[in-house]
């Protein structure tokens, strides 16, 4: 069978080139990390029950006008994305207190806050992906003035979507992190959602009990995260039929 040639390998997920030119295909791992990598670990059925979920959020998007890298799943644990520059910043929404933001700026997780946060880190694993401000971006052109007008519009459009989806099955948005890709058409470029959306990039809180149904549960050590992630996909009605026991994964030709 013929491999498909590898373009990028990170911590959750390859990259390989896709069957068209301007397309990728987007292999989603088992493999859970955090504090940049110095926790590790292989949880199996992650990277299909990720595939599954950015699939529906990502088509969602779509759907609603918001513009995604997403074409089509290709298999449990393949899509197919359009390829694209990607800006070199975490785009972070925040709409209740956690993580860096309540240890930095010493708020109790889960305080609501007065409106959406939008935070930008410079992807740098080396540097630990350091918060930067729009002044930095700017300044070191990783994206202009009129690329952060987007990027902002962007992101809220993202967090009105997924608050409003999340809500729906009892879920509270308490913030995610999404990437941005740059497309060229023709003379003009378009910003894009890129990368992923999952439960590894979202802080996830049920809305009764406030359990975690996200990856601190892997950071934190509070239980199983193929358990968190299969009631994420259960309640959205995608669950694959393997979640728990996936198939090693095959690449098709
Ligand atoms: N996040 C992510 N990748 C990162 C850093 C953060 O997906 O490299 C997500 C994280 O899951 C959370 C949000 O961005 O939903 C905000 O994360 P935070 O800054 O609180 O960082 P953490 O506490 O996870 O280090």
């Amino acid at each position: 069978m013929a491999r498909r040639k590898k373009i990028y390998e990170g911590k959750a997920k390859t990259l390989y080139e896709g069957p068209e030119p301007g397309t990728i295909v987007q292999y989603f791992k088992d493999d859970a990390t955090a504090f940049n990598a110095e926790k590790k670990d292989v949880i199996e059925g992650k990277g299909v029950l990720n595939n599954m979920l950015s699939e529906f959020f990502m088509t969602g998007l779509n759907t609603v006008g918001v513009p995604t890298h997403f074409i089509k799943r290709l298999n449990m644990r393949e899509q197919l994305v359009r390829a694209c520059e990607i800006v070199p910043l975490e785009v972070i929404v925040r709409n209740y207190a956690a993580g860096s933001m309540s240890k930095r700026l010493g708020i109790e997780e889960g305080t609501q806050l007065p409106r959406p946060i939008v935070e930008y880190c410079y992807k740098d694993d080396k540097l630990g992906d350091p918060l930067v401000s729009e002044e930095h971006i700017a300044a070191f052109g990783w994206a202009s003035q009129h690329d952060m007008d987007d990027i902002v519009a962007l992101a809220l459009r993202v967090n009105d979507y997924l608050s409003g989806l999340m809500y729906g099955v009892g879920i509270k948005l308490i913030d995610f992190k999404i990437e941005i890709g740059r497309v060229y058409e023709g003379d003009f470029q378009r910003l894009i959602v890129a990368d992923e959306i999952s439960p590894d990039s979202c802080r996830l809180w049920d809305i009764e009990t406030g359990e975690k149904l996200d990856k601190d549960v892997f950071r934190r050590d509070l239980g199983s995260l193929t358990d968190a992630y299969t009631e994420v996909a259960k309640r959205f009605g995608v669950m694959p039929k393997q979640a728990t026991h996936p198939t090693k994964p095959t690449l098709i030709n």
